[in-house]
């Protein structure tokens, strides 16, 4: 471990933490505020919050934890939320002149603050594949979301909800274009733009929780999950 000195937490993480909790399932999720390399190796799973990418990514190469994560997204689930999606991402277009550090782990391009100044934050009812009750479409909300600008067809990306194409600046292929794709999964990652910690509904919480840990993770024991910096 290298000299992890903790640091203040960035992101949305009470609001995981407490969707988290209050999910029906035969054994509470335990959840862990990550701020040091131990805290990262009590955890089987990892939400990676919102916030703003640069400063997380700042504080995780300022608390020792940059290699740590990245080797923990190499073989564990990890659910990355707006700045988090970021993060998962291979590549972002940045308006940092040198670039911006990223985890990866996720085979697709993003664009930071991809909707533009007059769309920085709006709510959209989404149909989501394969949470429950997908009859209810769900509310995602965006705040200064990144979009998604590429991926990589070969890499089995599970594409789950799409926005609906009437919200979109300008029309585009629905069925084809990647800047429609609001939440994807590939393998045992999952990716939402938006922010389903900010809303009541459970659904997306227990989607990670069931269809990553448990489904992946075997039968149910109590899952330290997450959370970062
Ligand atoms: N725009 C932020 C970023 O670039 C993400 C915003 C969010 O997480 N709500 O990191």
């Amino acid at each position: 471990c290298s000299s992890t000195q903790p640091f203040k937490l960035q992101g949305a993480f009470a609001e995981h933490q407490s969707r988290l909790q209050n999910l029906h399932l035969k054994r509470k999720i335990a959840t862990v505020l990550v701020k040091t390399t131990d805290d990262l190796e009590r955890c089987d799973g990892l939400i990676i919050p919102g916030g703003e990418s640069t400063t997380i990514a700042l504080l995780a190469r300022l608390s020792g934890l940059t290699d740590a994560l990245k080797q923990f997204i190499q073989s564990k689930p990890v659910w990355g939320t707006c700045a988090g999606a970021i993060l998962l991402s291979r590549s972002v277009t940045s308006a940092k002149k040198d670039g911006q550090e990223l985890f990866g782990g996720v085979s697709v391009d993003i664009a930071r603050n991809g909707w533009g100044s007059q769309v920085e934050s709006f709510e959209a009812a989404l149909d989501v594949n394969g949470l429950s009750d997908s009859a209810v479409p769900y509310t995602g909300i965006f705040i200064r979301a990144p979009v998604v600008i590429g991926l990589d067809s070969n890499a089995g990306i599970q594409v789950i909800a799409r926005l609906p194409p009437n919200l979109l600046p300008e029309p585009v292929d629905d069925e084809i274009d990647p800047r429609t794709i609001v939440a994807l999964r590939e393998g045992q990652h999952l990716l939402t733009t938006f922010h389903p910690e900010l809303t009541k509904d459970n659904r997306f919480h227990d989607y990670f929780a069931r269809q990553l840990l448990v489904a992946l993770l075997g039968a149910p024991t109590a899952y330290a999950v997450f959370k970062i910096i």
